[in-house]
């Protein structure tokens, strides 16, 4: 038995009296953050220990008395507590060494992450969400709620709001229903290449719009910035982009679901995308080179979503008691899957393999998901699988192959 988190997501029927309110409460939240932040960062200049939560909402309450910065006592109470615990929470994965990805907090933009989290308080009755301090807000409800209700996060995009609702469910871990194993290659060219021969196309659906955005973009430019046009044409823009998230997040959703199910075992490349699409520009001491191809490359990844497809495989194979597995990418894409031949002229073009010893052809995607899958299943012969490990851990953790152990 497991515990599991899952959110649901509403859109609201807001009117401008709720979203008055929330636009105050989601600005007072922002406030405290930036605040605390900023007191947090030039400690750290100092040298000094950082702010905890404890000590934060001490100040939180100096603050609510004063004339100054009175305007706090509006918003909720948990609300503005919760961001306090938010920012605790990002200092404190910034300083652990098992997450090196994470970096210090930044501050808080308006528009950009306005979101903030009743963890009590509310009720929800059918169609409607009872909001502390807001009132009855009714919702789009597109499905059933299951689970234990355990906080509400309202969210605003692209001029809309939605309430996510988080729940916990316990599920049972059994074993998955398949016995199927597959190597999967993702790409720039195709999304998904599969070792079954198998591929499939991405839907690219921000290079499909990104010339309307353009022009979009271009129109909003000759508009007097602040005039009744102007927050016209910032809507439409809006919307645009809020369809680009829908089209790639539905996509996503439905291959992870489906390759989640008819597979036990999903063996991908480790790769780094978040490293991979750093910054191309580098810094003014090391320029960066090929700064063009490398920001289309940038761009076609983060379009393409590859990160957000491996976590969600990952969640949703366990969940259904499969796993995925990430190899070491390490010459995946020039070795040949029949031969074991490996080398660069192997490569014949961006589409295309040849193997220069047995003149194996093949798709070079298909290829590098073959070995992909050869490299997985080889390295979990010798022993060098963890998935006794991955039991214990939540879901998450990934573990890494490395066809050297052998
Ligand atoms: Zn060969």
């Amino acid at each position: 038995m497991l515990k599991i988190r899952k959110a649901y997501k509403y859109r609201l029927k807001t009117n401008s009296n709720i979203e008055n309110k929330l636009l105050q409460y989601n600005g007072s939240a922002r406030f405290l953050w930036n605040k605390c932040l900023a007191m947090n960062l030039e400690r750290l200049e100092k040298r000094q220990a950082i702010l905890w939560y404890n000590e934060l909402a001490f100040w939180l309450t100096v603050w609510k008395r004063s004339e100054e910065y009175g305007f706090l006592k509006e918003c909720p109470s948990q609300v503005l507590q919760q961001k306090l615990m938010d920012l605790e929470k990002a200092f404190k994965d910034c300083f652990d060494k098992s997450q090196p990805l994470k970096r210090t907090p930044v501050f808080k933009k308006r528009r950009l992450n306005d979101g903030i989290r009743f963890p009590q308080g509310f009720k929800i009755d059918n169609r409607r969400i009872f909001l502390p301090k807001i009132g009855w807000v009714g919702f789009y409800k597109s499905r059933d709620i299951c689970g234990i209700i355990k906080n509400v996060t309202v969210t605003h995009r692209g001029g809309q709001w939605f309430a996510s609702i988080q729940v916990e469910e316990t599920i049972e871990i059994g074993k998955h229903a398949s016995f199927s194993e597959i190597g999967i290659d993702v790409g720039i060219k195709c999304f998904a290449a599969y070792s079954d021969g198998s591929k499939v196309e991405g839907v690219h659906s921000f290079r499909k719009h990104e010339e309307q955005l353009a022009l979009e973009q271009r129109k909003l430019s000759r508009k007097k910035k602040g005039s009744k046009n102007w927050k016209k044409q910032k809507i439409k823009i809006a919307k645009l982009h809020r369809k680009i998230a829908n089209v790639r997040s539905d996509f996503l959703h439905k291959l992870s679901t489906e390759i989640s199910e008819n597979q036990a075992k999903v063996y991908v490349e480790g790769l780094q995308i978040r490293n991979m699409s750093a910054s191309a520009r580098g810094t003014i001491e090391n320029p960066g080179q090929n700064i063009k191809a490398k920001s289309g490359l940038n761009k076609s990844i983060l379009d393409q979503g590859w990160f957000e497809f491996k976590r969600q495989l990952d969640y949703k194979l366990f969940w259904r008691g499969g796993i995925l597995v990430e190899v070491n990418p390490k010459h995946t894409s020039q070795r040949c899957s029949c031969c074991g031949h490996t080398a660069k002229e192997n490569r014949v073009s961006q589409v295309a393999f040849k193997c220069q010893v047995c003149c194996h052809e093949d798709n070079a995607d298909i290829n590098a998901a073959k070995n992909i899958l050869t490299v997985g299943q080889t390295g979990m012969v010798c022993g060098s699988n963890r998935i006794s490990d991955r039991k214990q851990k939540p879901a998450g953790t990934r573990e890494e192959l490395l066809p050297q152990a052998c």
